[in-house]
Order: C-alpha cells, then sequence, then structure tokens
C-alpha cells in the first residue's frame, strides 16, 4: 500500500489537538499542565492516564500505554494506522494526498479486487438461498438463518464457470483467488460444490473466502490462496462479526473452525474468532489484543492439542503487556466446540468450560515442571534452566514477576536471586541463540539502560527548546557510530528548526523505526530537576556524546596513519604495540 507522505502526517498532526481527541472518548480532567482520566486500557479507580497539549502525547503511569494521536485512535478504535491517519483527516477537514490513496506503484490497483470480492459474495449468497440442499445441510449442522445471514454464508455451485460467468473483470478475479487462469487460456471457478464463508477485513470488507466440501471432494476445507489482499498469518475468521455483535470485547476466544465460530456465535458466544488453516502467529495475537485484553485459546484435549497449546503459549509470551491474559481452554476428549454446543445442555458446558480455563502462568508452569522431581537440588536446577527462555521473552512487567515468585516458590530460590539470574542469562546470551519470538523483549530489556544518549533524548523529548543551546555539538553526533546518537541528532536538528513543534510529531516519522518503543518510552518520561539542572544535565551528555566521537575519530586517525607507516616497512615495536592498541579501543568502544 501507498505509503501515506511524511508531509501530509507533519500537516495532520499540526491542526489536530490530541486532547479533544482523546477528551471525546474519554472524558479527561485538568490537571496542572495537564490531562488526566482514568486509564481506558487498564481497570483503575485512580486516574494515572494524563495527556500532554504540549508533547501532544499520552501517557498511562498504570500500564504503559503511551503514544500520539494516531497511536490513540489506534488502541481505543482499533484501527490500523491508515484508518487512524483517516479519521483524523476527516476531523482536521484534510483530505488524504492521492498518492496515498492509490495504490503502491510497484503493484497493480487493489480497488478492483475488492470489487470482484463484492461480486463473489452477493453471487454466493443468493445461490445460497437457491440452494435447498445447502439449506437442508446447514439445518442438520444446526446453523440458523440468523447466522446464516450474520456471517455471510454462500454457496459455490458444483460448476467450473458459474462465477466465471457473472465476473468481468477476470484477471482482477485471479488476483483475488477467486478463478484460475487455465494454460490453455480463459479461466475457471476456483470454488466448487462448497458452503463459502467469506473472510472479511475489520472494516468489513470481503477479503477472502473459506469453502467447505459439500460433496465428497478430499480436501474439506479449502481457503482462498495469500493474495494483495489476502495473508493468512494476519487474519482472523469472525473478528468484524465479533466487533459488530459486542461494543466492547471483553474477552476473544480463539477457536479452530469456521463452524466453531458460527455454533458459539449462535449459542450466545459472539466473540469467537477462528486462526485460517494456520497455527498462531504473534501478528494474530497482537492483532486480537488491539481489540480485548484476554485471549482464550480452544483446543482439543489430546496430544495434538498440549502441543498446539504451548506453540500458541510461545507466541503469547513476548505480547504480555499491562492487563493483558492469555488463558487455555481444553475440550472433552473427542469434542470440539460444534460437537460440545449441540450436546444436551451445551450452552452451560461450553461457558464452564471458558470459565474453567487455565491462565497462562499455570499452563506454563505445568510444561516447566513436566518430569522433574522438585524434591531434588538436581530437578530444582533444571526448572530454572527450563525456565529462562520462557522467562526472557517476557516483558518486564506483571506477569514476568507473578511467574518469577511462582518459581521462587517451587525452585526455593529468593525471588530477588532468579530476577538477577535470568536478566545476566539475558544478556550474556549470543544473539543467533535467541529465537525470533523473543527478539522485542530482549531488545527492550537491553535498551532499558540509561545511557549518555537515552538520557539526553528523554531530556530533550520533555523539553524541547534544549536543542538551541547544544546546535554545535550537531556535526559530532549526527556521524556518531552509535545509532541513538544519529537520532539524538536529528531531533535536536528538528527542534532547533521548528521550536514549537509537538514532540508526538516528531515521533511519528519514527513509527516504522525499530526504536520506536523505546523512543515512546522515552517520551512518556519526565525527568527529575528543574529546568536548569535538567538544562545543564542535557548539555553535558551532548558534550560527553561529542567527546566519544572526536576520540574515536583520532584513534581512526592514529590507526589510518599507523597503517600508512607499515605500508612502507615493518613497524617498530613501539609503533607495532601502538597499532595493537589503537585497533582494541576501536573494537571496544561502540557505546
Ligand atoms: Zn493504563
Amino acid at each position: 500500500m501507498a505509503r501515506i507522505p511524511q508531509s501530509f502526517i507533519d500537516q495532520l498532526l499540526d491542526r489536530t489537538d490530541i486532547v479533544s481527541i482523546i477528551d471525546l472518548r474519554v472524558s479527561l480532567k485538568k490537571t496542572g499542565r495537564e490531562y488526566s482520566a482514568c486509564c481506558p486500557f487498564h481497570d483503575e479507580n485512580t486516574p494515572s492516564f494524563t495527556v500532554s497539549p504540549t508533547k501532544q502525547f499520552y501517557h498511562c503511569f498504570g500500564c504503559g500505554a503511551h503514544g500520539s494521536a494516531i497511536s490513540f485512535l489506534m488502541e481505543y478504535d482499533r484501527l490500523e494506522f491508515r484508518d487512524a491517519v483517516d479519521v483524523l483527516a476527516q476531523a482536521a477537514g484534510m483530505e488524504l494526498p492521492e498518492e496515498a490513496v492509490e495504490d503502491a506503484p510497484a503493484g497493480p490497483p487493489r480497488e478492483p479486487l475488492y470489487d470482484v470480492l463484492r461480486i463473489a459474495d452477493r453471487h454466493y449468497q443468493s445461490a445460497l438461498r437457491k440452494s435447498d440442499a445447502t439449506i437442508a445441510y446447514l439445518k442438520k449442522r444446526g446453523v440458523s438463518g440468523d447466522m446464516a445471514k450474520r456471517y455471510g454464508l454462500g454457496y459455490a455451485a458444483d460448476s467450473w464457470d458459474a462465477l466465471t460467468g457473472i465476473i468481468g473483470d477476470k484477471p482482477a478475479a485471479a488476483r483475488a483467488g477467486m478463478l484460475i487462469e487455465r494454460d490453455s487460456g480463459g479461466y475457471f471457478d476456483r470454488f466448487r460444490n462448497r458452503l463459502m464463508f467469506p473472510i472479511r477485513d475489520t472494516r468489513g470488507r470481503t477479503i477472502a473466502f473459506g469453502g467447505r466440501a459439500l460433496g465428497d471432494d478430499k480436501a474439506k476445507y479449502l481457503n482462498s490462496p495469500e493474495t494483495p489482499l489476502f495473508h493468512k498469518s494476519d487474519q482472523m475468521y469472525g473478528l468484524y462479526e465479533a466487533r459488530q455483535a459486542m461494543r466492547d470485547l471483553p474477552r476473544l476466544l480463539v477457536v479452530e473452525g469456521y463452524m466453531d465460530v458460527i455454533a458459539l456465535a449462535q449459542h450466545g458466544f459472539p466473540n469467537a474468532v477462528a486462526t485460517l488453516g494456520t497455527a498462531t502467529t504473534a501478528s494474530h495475537l497482537t492483532t486480537l489484543f488491539r481489540h480485548t485484553q484476554e485471549v482464550v485459546f480452544c483446543f482439543d484435549g489430546d496430544t495434538a492439542g498440549t502441543r498446539a497449546a504451548r506453540k500458541a503459549m510461545e507466541v503469547s509470551l513476548p505480547v504480555m503487556r499491562g492487563a493483558r491474559r492469555v488463558r487455555f481452554m481444553f475440550m472433552p476428549e473427542g469434542e470440539d466446540p460444534d460437537t460440545l454446543l449441540h450436546s444436551d445442555n451445551g450452552t452451560a458446558r461450553m461457558q464452564a468450560a471458558i470459565d474453567e480455563a487455565r491462565p497462562a502462568s499455570e499452563v506454563l508452569l505445568d510444561g516447566l515442571t513436566e518430569g522433574l522431581d522438585l524434591t531434588t537440588p538436581d530437578g530444582r536446577a533444571q526448572l530454572i534452566e527450563r525456565a529462562r527462555t520462557p522467562i526472557n521473552a517476557l516483558p518486564p512487567e506483571a506477569f514476568r514477576a507473578e511467574l518469577i515468585g511462582e518459581l521462587s516458590q517451587l525452585s526455593r530460590l529468593p525471588s530477588a536471586d532468579l530476577r538477577e539470574l535470568f536478566a545476566t542469562n539475558a544478556s550474556a546470551r549470543p544473539a543467533h541463540d535467541t529465537p525470533a519470538t523473543q527478539k522485542p523483549a530482549a531488545r527492550e530489556t537491553d535498551s532499558a539502560r540509561v545511557t549518555p544518549v537515552t538520557r539526553a533524548l528523554s531530556l530533550l523529548l520533555a523539553d524541547t527548546a534544549l536543542a538551541g543551546q547544544v546546535d554545535h555539538a550537531r556535526a559530532d553526533l549526527a556521524d556518531h557510530d552509535n545509532p541513538g546518537a544519529r537520532i539524538l541528532a536529528e531531533a535536536i536538528d528538528f527542534f532547533a528548526n521548528n521550536p514549537n513543534v509537538a514532540v508526538a510529531r516528531w515521533l511519528e516519522r519514527y513509527r516504522d523505526n525499530r526504536y520506536f518503543s523505546r523512543l515512546q518510552t522515552l517520551a512518556a518520561q519526565s525527568p527529575p530537576g528543574d529546568d536548569d539542572t535538567r538544562a545543564d544535565e542535557f548539555v553535558d551528555a551532548v558534550a560527553r556524546l561529542s567527546q566519544q566521537r572526536r576520540s574515536r575519530q583520532t584513534l581512526r586517525e592514529r590507526y589510518n596513519a599507523l597503517l600508512a607507516q607499515q605500508e612502507h616497512g615493518p613497524l617498530d615495536e613501539r609503533a607495532a604495540q601502538e597499532l595493537k592498541e589503537v585497533l582494541s579501543q576501536l573494537q571496544g568502544s561502540t557505546g
């Protein structure tokens, strides 16, 4: 998708007041220079959510939520970035620039794809109304007419060209995964003799289909292939419908199949979603947590179910921030949600299963202690060893503390020792040893160190007028070896040239940067001290960084000089020793 130009985001944030945007949704009270409220992102009775009109930034001291007006809409209204920008633009009376509305020059436009999917959707639904056999099948499966309508169920006839015949833009339909092009030219229908489930994005647009075989086709379920609109590992079936059914989603149930989602909705659980024939990914989880605070996974009670649960646990750990909770529900042997709901007392049994779903900590500890004899020192040592990877994957928050507490009891080691042990191991491990799912958490922990760079950035973001005081150091920082120092140089440059611009506007430039989350955390801080001491500290930190860069510069020059000398003949003992030292200093001090 085409990028929205930075200049447009800049203008938009200039014309937007975060206070009024948030106040429309959460009523704010003025407290000193800031505004506050009870946090909309976690449960609390005393307000720890603050909005700064000068920074144009919100921050919650309770759960750590923070960001710009765009971030707020993404979190609170559960919008994608582009949609959040769209909402703000409408409020500000601005129109998205044409190049952002058009599609990326690299790929063909998407609009025709949505169009053909809309046509297919209507076609399948009207075919269902005329297919007595399919209606009978739905009745047999216990699906009501209401549900068929809410989920837009349809019927793909047992024909090679029922859809092909009514689609004008066949190449677009092929790109949308609905038609298949023949080698000999011409097209045919991908879905034949199937019950059709439209898969919708969070705006309700159909982006793909799932089809269940009605005849004896070997492939019981067939999904649309990956297309420019449809990425299996991001999308969940039923999320749009769940949001339509419930304004607030206290929890989302993750089940395996389309029919499970629909059966649950029909029995009063409209908050179920399903992955689309793939295991749950970190990207699924991130999407789900944008809409709810609690995710309950539903698995079969057999070994395959246990394995799937472990996998889901692994992707959940790195995103367990703030009040987010994950629980696991295991179906009785041989049942799935659909069969359970249609059994005697099905609704009550399902409700009980949800209530009894086990907290992530319990399931995790079960896995960690499995087969260990904790009455022996050896068993307890093995437990600590096994716990290292999952614990280090967790963000340094409540859930991590809770688990360490439990481990402390089981291992008979004090919590403080465990915390230290896990922290040390996290930084001692080489990077290539770290599974992909863990990286964000590990980065978060080690970047939490206070360095001259992070100190200077947090001081500058708290008072952007400081940029004017260190103008001269910009060049030194701009080609510093430390990427943080280069960001600091950009910030100084930005605020020196735009003295009255809010911090949030600068931050938005870094949304796609790997340091974005870290920068947001720094922007949320209010460093202690009065204006003068903070200014001194800032000037001092910047001076130290320039000095650092200059001494590296001197080292590099000396290194080059020694190398040049070496080309004219062997170095004497003293020069050779110096070359070694210069080299080791250059390699050692990249901080
Ligand atoms: Zn909060």
